[in-house]
């Protein structure tokens, strides 16, 4: 993993390799800027340095998106984003909860509120999240690094070049990039599960409904989404045998395959919305389809993840990638906290009450944290998120679980509360 360096203005220079980092700290000529992304800044004025032209690539998910950072055809960074969105729907809605007993009760009338519909383009909390998690991201990143342009995956697949494919017809061909957008296109129109059989979690291939064989097209409208075994068991038989038990199903794909595909099926709001934003930044945005992240993904034979998948975005993808020893940081959007002042038990009977003070013994809740233990179950060194007590003895959040108790002597600071905990652990999808 490369080193990010700043110069005395803080303006972004090149990344640089981690052994010429730590011989510029231990030098002097340099100190320790941010821990999460490891980040250092010159110090003195260093010759001019020119910077290339680097490249933040994202691939945005519901829970997980990945982002990469390209310097021509080397990866200098790669992140797993974590969102939590599913956290801010049960808050918001826990809150709905209290609100409507609370006005339940002894309250006087209140007339009903008529303005009270959404903005155009609104989203909901725990979906703009997401938004604003990449964006704040970005914007990060831009600061320690010279990105220059963005690549986002917007769509599932090319809507324009598959304008009408159900009349004009297409030329099927695996393992190709057309056939990766035909695929996704597939997908999406079949609701991603085998239509014979239901499965999801499987290989999905592509599959003919009228068989080849037996003089059936390579349209759009012949195909469909099949689980290996039902693939076999199918084989070149026609559907009407195949499924000569089930009429109802027959029905329903042959009449589902007649139809195509609406545009808006494949496009998502968050990630328009993401869209819009990104080109805020006043840096060239590419966008490309969840079939070309495919494509060059298996074309450069990277592991399915959420970080190489973004480093799998768009046409501007290199031919070949230097990805050895790369190292991606999980960074996992934790908020800020709430300003409840009445801890309740379940019944909505008040247990506690928040202390006025938020910090204690120099440490607040969510700063990263080196603790060295010297004794006990947990005896040893844990890097981890910190939740702090008004006692001195504090808990820590650390990929392995929950370690408790932490006394605050034992405890280095690393990096202040930002909204994220960070760890170097992989075990997201
Ligand atoms: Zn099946």
């Amino acid at each position: 993993m490369r080193v990010f360096v700043v110069n005395q203005d803080k303006k972004p220079l090149n990344t640089c390799h981690p052994a010429k980092a730590r011989k510029l700290l231990s030098l002097g000529r340099a100190a320790v800027w941010r821990h999460y992304p490891f980040t250092i800044i010159l110090k003195g004025k260093e010759r001019p340095i020119v910077t290339t032209e680097h490249r933040i690539k994202i691939d945005p998910g519901s829970k997980t998106t990945g982002l990469a950072i390209l310097n021509g055809n080397r990866v200098v960074f790669a992140a797993n984003l974590i969102h939590h969105g599913d956290t801010i729907r049960k808050t918001i809605s826990e809150r709905r909860a209290v609100r409507r007993n609370r006005r339940h009760r002894q309250t006087r009338y209140r007339k009903c509120r008529f303005n009270r519909s959404q903005p155009k383009g609104w989203l909901a909390p725990s979906l703009m999240s997401r938004v604003n998690n990449i964006l704040s991201w970005v914007k990060r990143l831009v600061a320690i690094c010279p990105i220059r342009a963005i690549s986002q995956e917007l769509v599932r697949f090319d809507t324009q070049k598959l304008q009408n494919p159900e009349i004009s017809g297409v030329e099927y061909q695996q393992g190709e990039l057309w056939g990766y957008e035909v695929k996704e296109y597939l997908l999406e129109k079949w609701g991603r599960q085998c239509v014979y059989c239901g499965a999801t979690d499987t290989q999905l291939e592509v599959e003919h409904i009228h068989p080849r064989s037996k003089g059936g097209s390579n349209r759009l409208s012949n195909l469909t989404i099949a689980c290996r075994d039902c693939n076999l068991n199918k084989s070149n038989s026609k559907i009407k045998n195949f499924l000569s038990g089930k009429p109802d199903l027959l029905q329903r794909i042959l009449k589902i395959a007649k139809v195509p595909l609406k545009d808006a099926a494949a496009v998502n709001a968050t990630r328009w919305e993401l869209y819009r934003q990104l080109q805020s930044l006043e840096l060239p945005v590419e966008v490309g389809t969840g079939g070309r992240t495919k494509y060059n993904r298996t074309r450069l034979g990277l592991p399915k993840t959420h970080y190489w998948d973004a480093a799998s975005v768009g046409e501007s993808t290199p031919k070949n990638l230097r990805a050895a020893k790369v190292k991606p940081l999980t960074i996992k959007a934790m908020g800020r906290g709430n300003r409840q002042i009445c801890t309740t038990n379940k019944h909505g009977f008040p247990i506690r009450h928040r202390t006025r003070c938020k910090t204690f013994y120099g440490f607040r809740t969510g700063d990263m944290v080196r603790a060295i233990l010297p004794q006990g179950k947990f005896a040893g060194t844990h890097i981890g998120r910190l939740t702090v007590r008004k006692s001195g003895v504090f808990e820590m959040n650390t990929p392995k679980g929950k370690i408790t108790p932490v006394r605050h002597k034992y405890c280095q600071l690393i990096q202040r509360n930002d909204g994220y905990m960070y760890s170097f652990v992989v075990d997201v999808q």
